[in-house]
């Protein structure tokens, strides 16, 4: 207990100093930050169009409301390189995130609903 008092939060003690939150706030966000150059490469590679292709083969050609979307989760430890960033627009990168969610979602519930069938055994 008297071991993790031990770091000092100068924001308990007194308002006298900010600097110590800014930092936290810096590296807290850090894992999302995309550098400009990165940016750069992408929006040129991608023509500062979204990437979005459909499955007739078409590709969405909205060049405002453009996003950059990581391939990756950042969460999972996804860093911001060009490889993993492409341009979306705003819709097209709310549609990804709905699919990756709905799919899990429906998978949760297929496999809730296996799991109860089973345990009542006679299947
Ligand atoms: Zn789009």
């Amino acid at each position: 207990m008297d071991a993790s008092r031990m770091v000092r939060n100068s924001g308990d003690a007194g308002p006298s100093g900010g600097d110590n939150n800014a930092t936290a706030h810096r590296i807290s966000t850090n894992a999302r930050h995309i550098p400009a150059d990165v940016k750069r490469e992408v929006w040129e590679r991608d023509g500062g169009q979204c990437t979005y292709v459909s499955d007739s083969g078409r590709r969405c050609e909205e060049r405002g409301l453009l996003e950059f979307d990581h391939m990756d989760p950042v969460a999972l430890g996804g860093e911001a390189s060009i490889e993993r960033i492409r341009l979306r627009c705003r819709a097209h990168n709310q549609l990804e995130a709905e699919l990756v969610f709905g799919a899990e979602f429906m998978r949760y519930k297929r496999e809730e609903a296996r799991l109860r069938k089973s345990a009542h055994g006679t299947a």
